[in-house]
């Protein structure tokens, strides 16, 4: 069977490395049953002879108006899919989209009539802010780390960078590849438009990784790879606390003046 990978090698890449990264959510046990999203701007890989392509299914609402992801492509998990299917066949797992004249409706594409993750309204949201933000990112990835899905269990996680403040002082690396640190959204409605609208907001405010309190993680990034890295550090750390924990003390964790130290030294945010 012919596919649209088939001859492009950048677009075959991504499509790999977004597999690649499913594998590990698999195996990580962060994505039980059709546990999961990824969707990914893939609008830079595609040629003149994809846009003449015919769509394999009818033109299908999006739900909302999406004015910034005009004529962009997009690969979404298809909706009820595994991960751990997808990363072996991520065509029979999920599709390519394009984004139709209007903004407010989209057609499948290629290879098969997947039809996108019932989420794909919030993940084309947060696309959609990315773009009008300027952002080079084009990932989003959500996925249910254990570990910190277990934190957002006590209220005492869920202020805002009390997690973020423990979780950096575990292990010098996590600040350095998660410096923007772990955003809270308090529990809403799975697939929910105030959970949609909540996401974004903390992106806004500066977060590339929000928890959803008692869910999951919603990570973007430049690539899935990246955004799979910064959840993947954050999650090392809350297993290191909780190993400490079980060894049956509190971690002193690094100090102040050690984190201070880290910061200056890899010029990370303040
Ligand atoms: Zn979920």
């Amino acid at each position: 069977m012919s596919s649209i990978l088939d001859n492009r090698p950048a677009l075959k890449a991504q499509i790999d490395q977004i597999a690649e990264v499913a594998g590990y959510l698999w195996q990580k046990g962060w994505a039980e049953r059709n546990g999961g999203n990824i969707t990914v701007n893939i609008t830079e890989f595609v040629d003149e002879q994809m846009k003449s392509m015919p769509a394999i299914c009818e033109p299908r609402s999006i739900g909302k108006v999406l004015p910034n992801i005009d004529g962009c492509w997009f690969y979404c998990k298809g909706t009820g899919k595994r991960m751990r299917d997808l990363a072996r066949w991520p065509m029979a797992n999920g599709s390519v989209i394009r984004i139709l004249p209007g903004c407010s409706t989209y057609e499948i594409v290629a290879d098969m009539p997947v039809a996108p993750t019932s989420e794909l309204p919030s993940h084309l949201a947060v696309h959609d802010y990315l773009l009008a933000k300027g952002s080079p990112y084009r990932a989003s990835v959500h996925t249910h780390p254990i570990e910190l899905v277990a934190l957002t269990h006590s209220k005492k996680w869920l202020k805002k960078d009390v997690a973020t403040k423990m979780l950096w002082s575990m292990i010098p690396e996590t600040k350095a590849f998660c410096p923007r640190g772990l955003g809270m959204v308090p529990y809403m409605m799975a697939s929910s438009t105030e959970l949609a609208d909540a996401t974004i907001k903390a992106i806004d405010e500066d977060y590339d990784v929000v928890m959803w309190e008692k869910h999951g993680v919603f990570a973007v990034d430049t690539d899935v790879m990246s955004a799979f890295d910064q959840i993947d550090v954050l999650n090392k750390s809350a297993q290191i606390y909780i190993a400490a924990k079980n060894m049956g003390f509190e971690p002193e964790g690094m100090t102040e003046a050690q984190m201070k130290e880290m910061t200056v030294a890899f010029g990370l945010p303040k």
